[in-house]
């Protein structure tokens, strides 16, 4: 357990066509050691399978829809994913290792908003059936899933409110849920953000690192592209945020993100 784990990062993406070799190697080199992929559609699947099939060592599936991908169509979607969620073989790692992303997204529009609750809960039960952790995307309605989470609630649900931005009151009714986590990212380092004194407040057990690559990237790399790489550079605030060293800081998120994700050995 002596590398870094990024528990969230499209390095699938278009903005890594040209260069995702490299941004693995810069990786390796700094001691980030395995990537969460979480998918986002459909067509991404392909880049997803693609990605994780070729750096199997480090890139890890899931499989899952994104709210702001759910449209009118999303239970055809959802069905066309299932397979992909309950037939794993198509990847090289013979498995996948989250559903996700999914969640609530409210902020850019909310025609869809029935939708994405009924997406939600779908994977919710994907998730409770196969027994692994769901990834959850909020945008201003982290109550709204926090109830969903709690009213589908059993003893195998388990996974990790992505990119956390709410209150401490938010994260408290996160952490009684029992066995889910919070991840904290890139706006964890930006000036007067408000972050860090709720991060401050949160047990470190209770965290994950994550970068959520190709956005938000951490000082001193804002208005760039994100990569995995800089996954080190949110540990180092929140190590000063919480007045821990950065080796304390690495081996308990990484734990954490083994426990959560089922990753045997890094
Ligand atoms: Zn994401």
């Amino acid at each position: 357990m002596n590398g870094w784990i990024d528990s969230h990062s499209h390095l699938f993406a278009k903005e890594f066509d040209e260069d995702i070799d490299e941004v693995i190697q810069r990786c390796l080199q700094i001691n980030v050691k395995k990537v969460i992929l979480p998918n986002i559609d459909l067509m991404t699947l392909d880049r997803v399978k693609k990605l994780s099939d070729t750096y199997p060592e480090i890139c890890l599936p899931t499989v899952g829809l994104h709210p702001c991908d759910v449209k009118e169509d999303f239970w055809e979607v959802l069905n066309k994913m299932k397979t992909w969620a309950y037939e794993p073989k198509m990847f090289i790692h013979q498995k996948i290792y989250a559903i996700g992303e999914t969640g609530l997204d409210f902020y850019w529009d909310t025609t869809f908003a029935e939708q994405q609750k009924k997406a939600l809960k779908i994977q919710i039960e994907w998730a409770k059936e196969l027994r692994l952790p769901i990834i959850l995307h909020t945008r201003n309605s982290i109550q709204e899933t926090i109830d969903i989470i709690r009213d589908n609630m059993d003893e195998h649900l388990k996974g990790v409110f992505h990119c956390f931005g709410g209150t401490i009151e938010e994260a408290q009714q996160i952490i009684e849920l029992g066995s889910f986590y919070l991840g904290v990212d890139g706006p964890l380092t930006y000036k007067n953000s408000k972050t860090p004194a709720i991060f401050q407040e949160i047990s470190l057990e209770k965290i994950l690192l994550e970068t959520d690559s190709p956005f938000l990237p951490p000082t001193p790399h804002r208005g760039k592209r994100n990569e995995s790489s800089y996954l080190p550079l949110i540990a180092q605030k929140l190590a000063e945020v919480k007045n821990m060293s950065l080796e304390e800081v690495r081996r308990v998120t990484t734990e954490n993100c083994s426990k959560l994700f089922g990753i045997e050995s890094i």
